[in-house]
């Protein structure tokens, strides 16, 4: 018999599950825009919560950390000047400045709170917050890239909660066509695309809303996040030319100590797509 005071539980009725975790709450608050809660958890470290979904565990965090920024950046021929959107936690702030190439780094979450608590409970992955290379600013997405110059960027990580409330505009033409305006011509785009198996049709109309908003070609990576439903997640690159540049992995050889997910082999295998996808993608 579990103890409900003793678990934080993730309930997916859509999908008749749950997944939960051992530990207590320790903190909760309603933000302007959102409501978080951080939980000590027995086995996983911290955990943050975000409107009920869970967003960042200590145990686990690298998968999507190192997926978010390494093949992007290993795709790139030379990424100088990265934006991320969402991304508060700054694990995907902080694995972006890791690449020597990188000259600025601006990171660009509507919540500050986000931010204050990760620097509180997850103070690793705060460690190059202090970068000279790192802009840290607080203010919503989706205006920030209209109004970004044209041509400005090299790569954009759009590291997002799902298509619900404050990242909703987050998620579809408009804001695609404003991402390819503000990238170079040979810019990459990537953007946390949620499970494959269990939010299908959202992970197809992203892709097709990337191509209908002016990217040539879209490619999607899967790698597991235990922590997400289902366990098996994805992210997806968006370019302005139909074929991806050969990825470069010894870019992150200079910190290859560093990385527990990451690596030539496994960004050739997140690359790999299962049959599934492939009919979900050509499907009407
Ligand atoms: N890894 C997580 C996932 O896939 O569930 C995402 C984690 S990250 C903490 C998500 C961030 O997106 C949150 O901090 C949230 O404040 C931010 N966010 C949501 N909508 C946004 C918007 N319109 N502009 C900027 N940041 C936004």
């Amino acid at each position: 018999m579990l103890n409900a005071d003793q678990w934080f539980t993730e309930v997916d009725d859509a999908n008749a599950s749950a997944f939960g975790l051992k530990g207590r709450r320790v903190h909760a608050e309603q933000t302007p825009f959102q409501h978080i809660e951080i939980y000590e958890t027995e086995r996983w470290g911290n955990l943050m919560v975000i409107d009920g979904c869970t967003m960042v565990s200590t145990r686990d965090n690298f998968f999507y950390h190192e997926m978010m920024s390494h093949p992007v950046l290993a795709t790139h021929p030379a990424p100088k000047r990265v934006l991320i959107i969402g991304g508060g936690d700054c694990g995907t702030l902080r694995e972006v400045l890791r690449h020597p190439t990188v000259e600025s780094a601006t990171q660009i979450d509507i919540d500050e709170r986000v931010t204050r608590l990760s620097e509180q409970y997850f103070p690793e992955l705060c460690s190059a917050n202090d970068d000279p290379r790192a802009t840290i600013a607080f203010d919503d997405g989706i205006a920030y890239i209209r109004d970004a110059a044209p041509g400005s960027l090299d790569v954009i990580i759009v590291d997002s909660t799902d298509p619900v409330g404050p990242a909703e505009g987050l998620f579809n033409v408009a804001f695609y066509q404003n991402c390819r305006r503000a990238l170079a011509d040979d810019g990459l785009f990537i953007q946390q695309s949620e499970s494959p198996l269990l939010h299908g049709p959202i992970f197809k109309a992203m892709a097709d809303a990337m191509r209908d908003a002016g990217f040539a070609s879209t490619t999607p990576l899967f790698f597991p996040q235990p922590i997400y439903p289902s366990g098996w997640w994805s992210a997806t690159i968006a370019a302005g030319h139909p074929v991806l540049p050969a990825p470069r992995p010894e870019a992150c050889k200079p910190f290859a100590e560093t990385l527990q997910y990451y690596s030539a082999e496994t960004h050739q295998a997140a690359l790999a797509v299962p049959p599934l996808v492939k009919r979900l993608l050509s499907s009407g």
